[in-house]
């Protein structure tokens, strides 16, 4: 069905791809994708779509998405590219400054003429065809944070390039994952699993909890690296733990989003600078409507994520 040296996602030949089937799964080294694994029903789907409209919008979604999120430990069935089909692409700003990043990644000192292929810019752009990452190319140059060779295929990062760069290494614009604070006790269990995480799973995001339990209530470095690491963190004030404000305010200090929640019995404590924060109010036996406003203010302020469920 598919050629052994083919690409069973972007379908790219012109590189080298190496796909080693077994066990219904076949293992891909891709130059434009990257390493992952995929179900061989996985690759029949998307064969039959997509194997003669190789430049479509669905076919660069995931590309970009095996690219971005998965690696060799991933395996990627036909669910998530159903997803892939339907993405949103990030915005034109957020592609800008993907396309800078890489181009920095690549830079190994201040001034250097970088060269890059047609594809390493497609796949980190998310783009579909070359109209777009020229578009991309030329809104960098003239911003003045690129200079572009005319052959479009070298640039330079200038000065206001690695400013830019400077702003954006604070806010993780690649990251996932909803880094959760709040008051570990059996009280909170059911708004954990029955509210924040289905929510932060709704609205495209990976929720991660460090359990205090594990860790004798200590701000620990696990926690600064997990917030880190995080696009938002969802700050749950019931009981008001000093460790919740805090890893809100380490979370604020970094120019994450943070979102405030509360158990509706326990708002009147808040301390005032965060009472004049938008505060999700909830309450016990109504985990459904927590859910779903949470989510929706997530992927109001941040838009869809795209973390997958089965990574
Ligand atoms: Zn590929």
């Amino acid at each position: 069905m598919w050629d052994k040296m083919k690409c069973p996602l972007c379908f790219s030949v012109g590189h080298e791809s190496v796909c080693e089937p077994g066990d219904g799964v076949m293992f891909v080294c891709c130059d434009r994708c990257g390493r992952f694994k995929i179900t061989e029903d996985a690759v029949g789907y998307w064969f039959e779509k997509y194997s003669k409209n190789q430049s479509s919008r669905s076919v660069a979604n995931a590309s970009s998405w095996a690219h971005y999120y998965c690696n060799e430990f991933s395996t990627i069935n036909d669910d998530d590219l159903k997803r892939c089909e339907d993405m949103r692409v990030p915005s034109f700003n957020d592609r800008a400054d993907l396309l800078l990043k890489f181009i920095s990644r690549k830079t190994a000192h201040i001034g250097q003429l970088v060269e890059f292929k047609e594809y390493e810019i497609l796949v980190a752009t998310w783009s579909y065809d070359t109209d777009e990452t020229h578009a991309l190319l030329n809104y960098l140059f003239g911003e003045g944070r690129i200079q572009l060779l005319k052959s479009e295929d070298a640039a330079i990062i200038l000065a206001n390039g690695w400013k830019h760069l400077e702003k954006l290494r604070e806010k993780n614009p690649l990251s996932q994952q909803g880094f959760v604070a709040m008051w570990f006790n059996d009280e909170l269990e059911n708004a954990y699993t029955k509210a924040i995480s289905p929510a932060i799973v709704e609205a495209g995001y990976r929720p991660h909890r460090v359990d205090f339990g594990e860790h004798n209530q200590k701000i620990d470095d696990e926690i600064i690296v997990q917030i880190r690491r995080s696009k938002f963190v969802v700050a749950d004030f019931t009981g008001h733990r000093g460790g919740v404000y805090y890893e809100a305010g380490f979370g604020h200090g970094l120019g994450l989003e943070v979102f405030f929640t509360c158990r509706r019995d326990h708002v009147e404590d808040l301390h005032f600078d965060i009472r004049q924060y938008n505060c999700v109010l909830w309450e016990n036996a109504r985990f459904d409507e927590f859910r779903q406003k949470l989510a929706r203010r997530i992927e109001a302020v941040l838009g869809k994520g795209n973390a997958s469920s089965t990574i």
